[in-house]
């Protein structure tokens, strides 16, 4: 049987992928990856990921600003977000905290905030980066209320406990890299609790690699080496998570049966 699988979180408007882009999906889509939802980082790549989207019925797309690429400007930029939905957005990301960026965190959570605010104008889901930052998520999700279309996480790396909190907030997760290196009780743990009804799978393309792949550049069509190792990780058929996963994929986003 053909799997159908979603790659819920990748970046094709990437310089990796400059001039590849239908045969990266040509790739995916052999690979069964026939839906995609690629984010945007930052204003400069809005126009170009909307533009990417709609050459290409396989894919949606996010806008946001990562906390990586946060300035002094960005919380006025995000303020445009309030029209991702007329631009044809499924979702506000990538959008979120992370101690090892440059931007001092209390301008990542003004702008994260005001994104936030933009999500519940454009009525759309989130997609949030989070690393280092749990605590000042929670406080922030607390404080403002939960996105009111739900959310992923993405990559995630937080405890059983606060993915269960997030849970009752309305957000889904999404893993790839972090599959492959099947090391981790705690991340067994938290699949276990997020499967069936919260996992999404992604490759987070062009970066994180399977570690199967490790050095190479990451491509959709590996999304296959990520859904093998939950499938050990939760000792599940491959096809049962495959068609929770894509369902879910196709819930949080709103996408018909091409994808979109
Ligand atoms: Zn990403």
């Amino acid at each position: 049987m053909a799997l159908e699988l979603i790659d819920a979180h990748c970046h094709l408007d990437c310089e990796a992928f400059r001039d590849r882009v239908p045969e990266i999906l040509a790739g995916a889509a052999e690979a069964g990856v026939t839906g995609l939802v690629s984010c945007a980082t930052q204003p400069d790549e809005w126009g170009s990921t909307a533009a990417l989207a709609k050459a290409h019925p396989s894919v949606a797309f996010a806008l946001g600003i990562h906390p990586w690429y946060v300035t002094p400007e960005s919380a006025t930029a995000a303020l445009r977000l309030a029209d991702a939905r007329l631009m044809g957005a499924s979702a506000i990301g990538e959008i979120g905290l992370d101690t090892h960026a440059d931007a001092p965190m209390d301008l990542q959570q003004a702008t994260f905030e005001v994104q936030l605010a933009m999500a519940g104008k454009a009525d759309l889901p989130v997609v949030v980066h989070c690393r280092g930052a749990f605590g000042e998520l929670m406080r922030i999700l607390r404080s403002v209320g939960p996105p009111a279309r739900g959310g992923m996480v993405h990559a995630y790396s937080g405890s059983e406990e606060i993915a269960a909190d997030l849970m009752e907030m309305g957000f889904y997760f999404s893993m790839g890299r972090s599959l492959t290196y099947r090391n981790s009780k705690k991340r067994v743990q938290v699949l276990k609790r997020i499967y069936p009804d919260r996992l999404l799978l992604e490759t987070d393309s062009p970066d994180m690699p399977p570690v199967e792949l490790s050095g190479t550049v990451n491509v959709p069509a590996n999304l296959p080496y990520c859904l093998r190792a939950a499938a050990e990780l939760l000792e599940r058929p491959e096809e049962e998570i495959a068609k929770a996963t894509t369902a879910n994929a196709r819930r949080l986003f709103g996408l018909g049966k091409a994808g979109r």
